[in-house]
């Protein structure tokens, strides 16, 4: 059978070929909007995330299709309800979308009014644009909440909800091939999208990560890497949250936080300049989400204390 080798280009926007990590396990990292994958089992297709882009979700069909003709796809897998992994779920049908339950409860609320926010975020981009005037949300056909196993044949595939990016984040593991897709949770070489974020869950999940004994990680944004990849956003997030309790402690408010601090944050991953305005304010969103979690965690401990004195009263 004859490979295809796509060399089309639209616009900015890149149709590039397939990779194939392992044998049945492919990746294509020159979609916007995340790097979706497939897994080809004895029954038939798993895929991981879809493109945003519509014309990119039809290419990566027909990519799938022309490496396993006529195979059904089985499962479509989300790893989080964003954008980016999520709306090209319409192009994979007929499958069987399964994403942890909140990402089902996120993705059944998007109405008309998101479309909107998502045609307008490519407003100049009016080829891109025009191919989004027909969105239809596939929220989940099947949720879970901490685990689930996909088992066809030799393949086994393990969803492993992790948190951290978002309430919905989960990672999808193969023991037997070692790759891990691991969603928003890795970012390689770029700032990570923290508006929805859990600190603590994320480097609970970085750490989890590590321990799989991945051979490969396929993060949801940058190449395909090795569990060494973790370290710097799991700094990152370290910093962040150390830099924030300064100025919470320092009895700063939450403005203050975030305009004191964007600049030292903006120095951790190259920026391009068409994107700085919007890497600025996405981590402006990550330190308000991180100011509330040490702004609880300090009035927890708070309670705590005051607890201990009301024993000792007691
Ligand atoms: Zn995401």
């Amino acid at each position: 059978m004859a490979r295809r080798r796509s060399t089309v280009r639209i616009g900015v926007t890149g149709l590039g070929e397939r990779e194939e990590l392992v044998p049945g396990v492919f990746i294509n990292n020159h979609y916007r909007g995340c790097t979706p994958g497939f897994i080809h089992t004895e029954e038939g297709i798993v895929l991981v995330d879809t493109p945003l882009i519509p014309k990119q979700a039809l290419d990566w069909r027909e990519q799938i299709e022309d490496e396993y003709p006529g195979e059904p796809f089985l499962y479509l897998i989300n790893t989080d309800h964003h954008r980016g992994h999520a709306l090209g779920n319409q192009y994979m049908l007929p499958v069987t979308v399964i994403a942890h339950e909140r990402a089902h409860k996120e993705m059944s609320g998007y109405t008309d009014n998101f479309k909107e926010r998502v045609r307008n975020s490519f407003k100049r981009e009016p080829e891109i644009q025009a191919q989004l005037n027909n969105i239809e949300i596939i929220p989940p056909h099947v949720t879970f909440t901490s685990r689930a196993k996909l088992l066809f044949g030799t393949r086994e595939i393990e969803l492993i909800f992790v948190g951290g990016h978002t309430p919905a984040t989960s990672i999808v593991w193969l023991p037997s091939e070692k790759v891990c897709f691991v969603g928003d949770i890795l970012w390689v070489d770029q700032h990570p999208y923290m508006a929805q974020g859990n600190t603590l869950e994320w480097l609970n999940a970085l750490e989890l990560i590590r321990q799989l004994g991945a051979e490969y990680l396929v993060p949801g944004h940058g190449p395909v890497c090795g569990p060494d990849a973790t370290y710097r956003v799991g700094e990152y997030i370290e910093f962040m949250r150390r830099r924030v309790r300064d100025y919470y402690m320092e009895g700063k408010n939450k403005n203050e936080t975030k305009s004191g601090l964007v600049g030292e944050m903006l120095e951790w991953f190259p920026v391009p300049p068409e994107r700085k305005a919007k890497i600025e304010s996405q981590i402006k969103s990550g330190l308000n989400r991180v100011f509330r979690e040490i702004q609880r965690e300090e009035e927890q401990q708070e309670g705590d204390f005051e607890d201990e004195e009301d024993d000792d009263a007691g």
